[in-house]
């Protein structure tokens, strides 16, 4: 068992690491004043690889592993958690195309998606059903040409700014088998947004509805096998989870560095506050649970990585454990830094406000404890 990451990951992470600090991290405040991300920083991103992190190097990715790939989320979300998150989701939209598309679908869509000149979102939730995500409602009805769409989706990062849209639709019976999942290009007629949702955090990454209306598409723009949307959604979410735990670390361990610095020179009662010991003991719970976070989920992806058995269970469990230490790691930073905390300046606030969400979405923490629980329970039998 070697705990230690290679030369290569070493330097996927510094790369990433550098390029957040570089070309995220000055603009952060403002792209979050803004409500968007400047098109433009994309392609930079895809020139570093990092658009198709794990989509095969034959169709212009990276192919890379799952664990190589949350070095990159929790480096860049060290510059910004929003834009690193923005990020992992177009990299689940291109896993799946890639694990799940005929080579056909492969050559027409994913090119771009690694280059980044096409921006991809993922559409699963609706109005009436996000946890229970198997009972959408979105109607896909086979037409001439394909596919006509009729329906709304709920809560898209990306909605109304991404060039594609992977669509969990149904196309045939209820629950879930009866979906599929179908590449929807900005500009298609029939497709429209609603407006910005106004949050509490990923203020830079724009939040809509997704909505259809007697929206044409193509058939082969269907992924893989009609009826298989569902599943293919939810194996996309199990390498999702591991971005999304792995971009609320990187928010967090930028908190605790602020922290100590922030504590070597905040002075009370005649000393730095990093002397007094209480407040020592909290530093030193919190580089406990960050480690541990890290060394869990970095399990994980090994786990997704090697096809192993309880792989979906590991993701689910880095989830639930990774995000809520995370989020409670930089609410205490904050609380660390007095009054000055809750001041945009010291970019302590920001962190847990854009961190909070990261307990919600790819599955709530309650439907991580659903998971796990499913899982245990089988394997007892
Ligand atoms: C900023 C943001 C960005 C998002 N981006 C996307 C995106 O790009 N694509 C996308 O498809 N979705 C996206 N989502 C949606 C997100 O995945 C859902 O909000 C999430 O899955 C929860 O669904 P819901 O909001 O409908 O809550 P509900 O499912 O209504 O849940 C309400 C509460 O009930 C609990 N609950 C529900 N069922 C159970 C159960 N069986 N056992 C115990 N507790 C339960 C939940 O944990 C929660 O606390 C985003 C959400 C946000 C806030």
């Amino acid at each position: 068992m070697d705990f230690a990451l290679s030369e290569e990951q070493n330097a996927i992470f510094d790369m990433a690491y550098a390029f957040g600090q570089e070309q995220i991290a000055p603009h952060a405040q403002g792209w979050e004043k803004d409500g968007t991300i400047p098109k433009a920083l994309w392609p930079q991103i895809g020139e570093l690889g990092f658009g198709g992190l794990y989509v095969s190097e034959e169709y212009g990715g990276s192919g890379l592993s799952r664990l190589d790939a949350t070095l990159v989320f929790e480096a860049l979300a060290m510059a910004c958690p929003a834009v690193g998150s923005f990020l992992s989701i177009h990299n689940m939209c291109g896993g799946m195309i890639d694990k799940f598309g005929s080579d056909e679908t492969k050559k027409k869509w994913l090119p771009d998606l690694c280059t980044m000149s096409t921006v991809y979102s993922y559409c699963l939730t609706e109005p009436g059903s996000g946890s229970d995500a198997a009972a959408l409602k979105t109607r896909a009805k086979p037409s001439d040409v394909g596919y006509t769409l009729n329906g709304s989706k709920a809560f898209i990062s990306g909605g109304g700014y991404s060039d594609a849209y992977i669509c969990m639709v149904r196309s045939g019976v209820d629950g879930p088998k009866g979906i599929s999942a179908l590449v929807v290009e900005d500009g298609t007629p029939g497709l429209s947004f609603g407006g910005l949702e106004d949050k509490m955090g990923w203020k830079a990454q724009p939040t809509a509805q997704v909505q259809f209306d007697d929206c044409a598409v193509p058939a082969a723009n269907l992924i893989g096998t009609e009826g298989k949307g569902f599943s293919y959604a939810m194996a996309g979410l199990d390498g999702g989870r591991l971005n999304i735990s792995a971009g609320a670390l990187g928010g967090a361990q930028q908190a605790l560095n602020l922290t100590l610095q922030y504590m070597s020179e905040r002075r009370a009662f005649g000393q730095s506050i990093d002397q007094f010991q209480g407040l020592q003991f909290r530093l030193a719970e919190y580089e406990t649970k960050l480690q541990a976070s890290r060394t869990f989920l970095r399990q994980a992806a090994w786990k997704l990585d090697n096809g192993a058995p309880d792989a979906s269970k590991f993701c689910a469990m880095a989830k639930l454990m990774v995000t809520d230490v995370a989020f409670d790691v930089a609410n205490g930073c904050l609380q660390l830094h007095g009054g000055y905390g809750y001041l945009a300046d010291y970019g302590i606030e920001k962190i847990v406000r854009d961190l909070r969400v990261h307990q919600i979405l790819e599955g709530t923490n309650e439907i991580m404890r659903v998971i796990v629980a499913r899982h245990l329970l089988a394997e007892n039998r």
